[in-house]
């Protein structure tokens, strides 16, 4: 019996053991983000969809629906949502969100047009992201997947903006000074998501953050992220090419997924049509914004 407990016990130091060896990043993936935390849920390229949708949900508090986080295709948006929220994880960000909306409803979808995301408008109280669109972003601009992710998910953050608490009256006094961030959205709520967005990804292109928007930075660094960068201090280079590139034709398949959504967006289309009470307000981030 006692040798029996010990077998189990020895099993059970083993199986932590193992559970404990990080994965090593593929040489062909591309840095996304740098992470501005010790990475505690590394992202394991052998983990089942299955598995990485749960995790998603357990670590860090989100509800996940529709039909494409189990759909082989879109792994790569799956890794880049995972490995964002691995980042951003040690900052005060997710507690924030979470205290406002709970278990955010993350709607893995398509939409119709352009549109590759938004919160409210596709489905009430859901950030819905449009997987097949951000498919094709991700082969020339991974970075854009994370940025369009927090720039969605920073919408329902400042849902409750219209109580105006600290954080929202200190932003909208810097956006009365210094307006518009970068080339899209011409509203506080729009350019708070931008202003978020790119300071997580920092490897997004066309990335507005040089030193002429310091202001910007350090509203999020100390007002959203708790102090936290990702990456180095403003000004300085960016390693975002660090790592080798992605072979060619490794995401062939994206346009005939793009194709054989046609279909949904069209559905997705109508949906919205019938739901337009629901509308909240928000713009949707499209991706001929960059
Ligand atoms: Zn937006």
């Amino acid at each position: 019996m006692i040798a029996r407990v010990v077998r189990a016990v020895i099993l059970a130091i083993a199986v932590i053991a193992v559970s404990l060896v990080p994965t090593p990043a593929r040489a062909d993936e591309r840095v996304v983000i740098p992470d501005a935390c010790t990475v505690t849920h590394p992202y394991d390229a052998a983990s089942s969809l299955t598995d990485l949708k749960s995790g998603i949900e357990t670590n860090w508090g989100f509800l996940l629906t529709g039909k494409y986080w189990t759909d082989e295709t879109y792994r790569p948006i799956v890794a880049v949502i995972w490995r964002t929220l691995d980042a951003i994880s040690c900052t005060p960000y997710l507690d924030t969100l979470h205290a406002k909306v709970g278990a955010l409803e993350l709607f893995a979808t398509s939409i119709g047009g352009w549109t590759a995301g938004d919160y409210g408008l596709t489905k009430a109280d859901a950030v819905s992201l449009d997987f097949p669109q951000l498919l094709t972003n991700y082969q020339t601009d991974p970075g854009h997947v994370s940025r369009l992710f927090v720039h969605e998910m920073t919408h329902a953050y400042t849902r409750d903006r219209s109580s105006n608490p600290a954080y929202w009256a200190d932003f909208t006094a810097l956006y009365a000074k210094n307006g518009r961030f970068g080339s899209y959205g011409s509203s506080a709520s729009e350019t708070f998501s931008e202003v978020v967005g790119y300071f997580v990804a920092r490897c997004a292109a066309n990335n507005p953050y040089t030193v002429s928007e310091a202001a910007y930075y350090d509203f999020a660094k100390n007002e959203v992220f708790g102090g936290k960068e990702f990456g180095p201090a403003l000004g300085q280079p960016v390693a975002c090419d660090a790592t080798v590139q992605d072979s060619s034709g490794a995401y062939e398949s994206a346009n005939a997924a793009v194709q054989a959504a046609v279909a949904d967006r069209e559905a997705a289309a109508e949906e919205i049509a019938a739901n337009g009470a629901e509308v909240y307000g928000y713009e949707s981030l499209t991706t001929d914004s960059n």
